[in-house]
């Protein structure tokens, strides 16, 4: 069994680095045409695409703020003309925040957080599924977070933003079933990103989050970009409306691993 995404565009949100990067990889590695995004940097998205480029992919760099409607609906009118229709859009760009404790923090913060990580994917949303319906065909992978369903003191923002991508997950895979799209997500566990270096690179706060997690290790952006592409492909074309935790049992209660 192979899969295989021959044909299809796929926008990856975010993708000059982290789990995005590889994400976008592994769309093009299975055969789909990429628009890797970013909204900082662009030579790093010039670096993802001609990685993928020499990996004999196909890939070009587009830019815009997912936080901002106008940015997002030029995003794609772009990539309609420059790519064609997107087939598979993963709303991967996300930011995590600062930690804040209610009633001492800062409401923009809050705000920011909920724009970027809930209004953004659902600005992009709503451009594919305008693409999508009349095909009657599309996928929409949502990043969302353990922290969909772990709370975290510090990140509320952040928190409730994953849990509100879930459940825009499930209402849209409904509202979207009739027409042959599907729109699942992934909640990642602890995976070595530039998200959470300031974690993994210091090793006391390395040990402490290795406890978190069942399995004895941290995720590897592999781990993430292997499971979008059996999401976006045919092999899970009975898969909607759910979210697939990749966190190396990180929301299995890990502290129960040795009974007691
Ligand atoms: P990252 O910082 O490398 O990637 C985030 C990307 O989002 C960056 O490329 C950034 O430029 C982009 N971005 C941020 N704000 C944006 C905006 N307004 N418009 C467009 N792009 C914007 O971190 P990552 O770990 O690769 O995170 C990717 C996603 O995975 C995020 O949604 C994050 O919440 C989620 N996630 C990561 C982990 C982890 O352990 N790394 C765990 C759970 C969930």
């Amino acid at each position: 069994i192979a899969i295989n995404l021959t044909g299809k565009i796929a926008l990856v949100t975010g993708s000059s680095s982290g789990l995005g990067a590889a994400i976008a990889k592994y769309m093009a590695r299975a055969g789909a045409k990429v628009a890797v995004h970013y909204r900082s940097g662009k030579d790093r998205a010039d670096a993802i695409v001609d990685e993928i480029k020499n990996d004999g992919g196909f890939a070009m760099a587009f830019y815009g703020d997912v936080s901002k409607k106008e940015d997002v609906q030029k995003l794609f009118s772009e990539i309609d003309s420059k790519l064609g229709t997107v087939d598979i859009l993963v709303n991967n760009a996300g930011i995590d925040g600062k930690r804040e404790l209610v009633g001492e923090d800062d409401p923009d913060d809050w705000e920011k957080v909920i724009e970027v990580n809930l209004m953004g994917p659902y600005y992009c949303a709503r451009e594919a599924v305008k693409r999508m319906k009349p095909k009657k065909s599309g996928v929409i992978i949502n990043i969302t977070s353990v922290h969909e369903y772990v709370p975290w003191s510090g990140y509320t923002a952040y928190s409730s933003a994953k849990a509100g991508l879930s459940m825009f997950t499930k209402a849209l895979a409904q509202e979207l079933s009739d027409y042959n799209i599907r729109v699942v997500a992934i909640a990642p566990g602890a995976i070595k990103t530039p998200i959470n270096k300031d974690v993994w690179g210091n090793p006391e706060s390395l040990k402490d989050l290795l406890n978190k997690i069942a399995m004895p290790r941290l995720g590897e952006v592999d781990d993430i970009g292997q499971a979008a592409v059996f999401l976006a492909s045919d092999l899970a074309s009975y898969i909607t409306g759910t979210t697939l935790l990749v966190d190396g049992g990180m929301a299995l209660y890990p502290d129960f691993k040795h009974g007691g």
